[in-house]
């Protein structure tokens, strides 16, 4: 979330300050709506952008982290996993045993 806040913040500075170039490489009437206070605004928006991005990214880091528990005896496992290591060895080995039961000879 605060990466895709950050990214977004720099992508519109970005393309505000390749508005400005244009503006000021081809001076014409075609581009009278690319005056100042629109590139200064976009510019604005930006930041305040980036700003939201970092208060995500801190306040993901002050969120307590959710902790992961195996399925079957509820331990607490690492984060992204199902079994415990005991479980998974057994989930494994039921597996295992279930392929060499089934294949064909
Ligand atoms: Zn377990």
């Amino acid at each position: 979330m605060s990466v895709t806040l950050f990214r977004t913040g720099i992508w519109i500075i970005i393309a505000t300050l390749v508005a400005y170039v244009v503006r000021e490489t081809y001076v014409g009437e075609t581009l009278e709506f690319l005056n100042a206070e629109l590139l200064w605004n976009s510019i604005l928006l930006g930041a305040a952008v980036i700003g939201l991005g970092v208060v995500a990214w801190i306040g993901g880091k002050l969120m307590p982290q959710r902790r992961s528990k195996c399925r079957i005896c509820g331990h607490v496992i690492p984060r992204g996993s199902v079994y415990c290591r005991p479980h998974l060895q057994e989930k494994l080995e039921r597996a295992r045993h279930a392929d060499l039961a089934t294949r064909r000879r």
